[in-house]
């Protein structure tokens, strides 16, 4: 089933849908994008902004997956710190590859801001905050080797992380002043604006099948119709099953693993309750290994995040979880009215970093970004158009298609690793309790 807008506080206040209508007939172009998220999008504008000709599918509507739906923290950098990326790649590759993903929330902003995007952006800081003495060594030494590349990455104790978050939950950790916040569903539909204007041409409800050659051309068919192109993107990320068997591509969509990652949104917050979170107006994700990420929005709700159940779900029973940890955090939520709960699918990869690759001669894709796509997403999307375009020496490194292990059983097996790392969470969390 295509994805639509869940009832999200995002669908609620994004500025309006772009328009467009299905694909109707045969088109033709120099590239055919298949997925119409912060990858597909990106790609899609600066490849019209290059002078290709450019088609979209999407098969629902613009931000229907994950990037209409997420908690909108613009995170710079990727799991994995400089130092392990120079290690994995050679210090040259490594130290590109750093300057990259470093740069990728400045990329975001400034994209904001040259096409003039209206999604309540705000380049105030992104906080990790820890909730343990392991993790606290673990984000110091990560502020570190940021700080020595010249970053505005800032290690803050147990002080000042209170100051900064209004909890006292968390013993330090640090702000990287290079993130922020936007409007995740105005910020795509931001996006697909700008690619019209460059010339891309965009059809929602539009479900791609898997490219097939024809002619010296990829061919790609809808229910609706067909477009050829010399070379075809697929960032279809969480969602590349969509389709099944008949999607984009099948074996692409066993190289991830897809999970569930739940939202819940307050009423906005009176003014004495906004000046006691968050008062800076920096956004937060947590140490834990199932972690919670939080902030408020632009008219100060609280927005609180954490891993989902394996499935699609409205049902606020399941978001007991999530409204709990807020409370945890912050008991002055006790009673506020929790609006909006939603979910969506995230690409999980096994060794934490995004993959590029070449299906086939012409065929690209990137996707799992590891819940951290905002900014890693639209770079993702630049990095595929300078490739098709020929633009500069290759940044990102190709990686061939690796299947996850047992992916058929993922979801069982997720849930046995979900109850075990929220019980090491627990256990943590009553340790420290216990020593303070
Ligand atoms: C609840 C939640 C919270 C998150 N929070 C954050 C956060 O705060 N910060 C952060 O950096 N990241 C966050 N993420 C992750 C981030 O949203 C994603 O990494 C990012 O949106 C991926 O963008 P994408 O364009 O690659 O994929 P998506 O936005 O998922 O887009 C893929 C699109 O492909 C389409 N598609 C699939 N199959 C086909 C087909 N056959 N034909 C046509 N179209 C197809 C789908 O309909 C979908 O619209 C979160 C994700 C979720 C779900």
């Amino acid at each position: 089933m295509s994805p639509s807008h869940p009832n999200s506080l995002w669908a609620a206040t994004a500025t309006p849908a772009v328009a467009d209508v299905p694909l109707r007939g045969e088109e033709r172009a120099d590239v055919c994008v298949i997925g119409g998220g912060f990858t597909g999008l990106s790609a899609a504008l600066h490849l019209a902004e290059g002078g290709a000709s450019v088609v979209v599918l999407e098969a629902g509507e613009v931000g229907s997956g994950a990037s209409g739906r997420n908690g909108g923290q613009v995170i710079p950098g990727l799991k994995l710190d400089p130092g392990e990326l120079e290690a994995e790649l050679g210090s040259e590759r490594g130290a590109r590859l750093t300057e990259l993903v470093g740069g990728a929330a400045d990329f975001v902003f400034n994209l904001v801001r040259r096409h003039r995007i209206e999604c309540d952006a705000r380049q105030d800081g992104w906080i990790k905050a820890c909730h343990s003495e392991a993790a606290l060594r673990a984000a110091s030494h990560t502020a570190e080797d940021w700080s020595r590349r010249g970053a505005a990455v800032e290690a803050i104790d147990r002080v000042r992380v209170a100051e900064l978050t209004g909890t006292d939950a968390y013993i330090g950790g640090f702000v990287d002043h290079r993130g922020g916040v936007v409007q995740p569903l105005s910020y795509t539909r931001g996006l697909a604006r700008a690619a019209q204007q460059a010339g891309a041409r965009i059809h929602e409800r539009s479900v791609a099948a898997t490219p097939r050659r024809s002619g010296g051309e990829w061919v790609v068919s809808t229910s609706g119709g067909a477009v050829s192109a010399a070379q075809i993107i697929i960032g279809t990320n969480g969602y590349t099953d969509l389709a099944g068997a008949r999607g984009p591509w099948p074996a692409l969509a066993r190289t991830v693993v897809p999970v569930y990652s739940y939202i819940a949104a307050t009423r906005p917050l009176s003014d004495d309750l906004r000046r006691s979170i968050l008062p800076k107006g920096q956004a937060v994700s947590d140490s834990r290994r199932l972690l919670r990420y939080f902030r408020l929005d632009a008219a100060g709700r609280m927005v609180m995040g954490g891993r989902g159940r394996t499935r699609e779900s409205a049902d606020r029973s399941d978001y007991a979880n999530i409204i709990a940890s807020a409370l945890e955090l912050y008991p002055q939520l006790g009673a506020c009215d929790w609006e909006f709960v939603w979910g969506g699918k995230v690409a999980v990869t096994l060794d934490h970093l995004p993959h590029l690759h070449e299906l086939a001669p012409g065929v690209h894709a990137a996707l799992g970004y590891n819940g951290r796509g905002v900014a890693m997403a639209t770079v993702m999307g630049k990095v595929l158009a300078d490739r098709i375009l020929d633009r500069g020496a290759p940044v990102f490194p190709e990686s061939p298609l690796r299947p996850v292990p047992f992916h058929r059983w993922r979801r069982p097996v997720f849930e046995l690793i979900v109850a075990w790392k929220r019980a090491l969470d627990r256990m943590e969390g009553v340790n420290r309790r216990g020593r303070s």
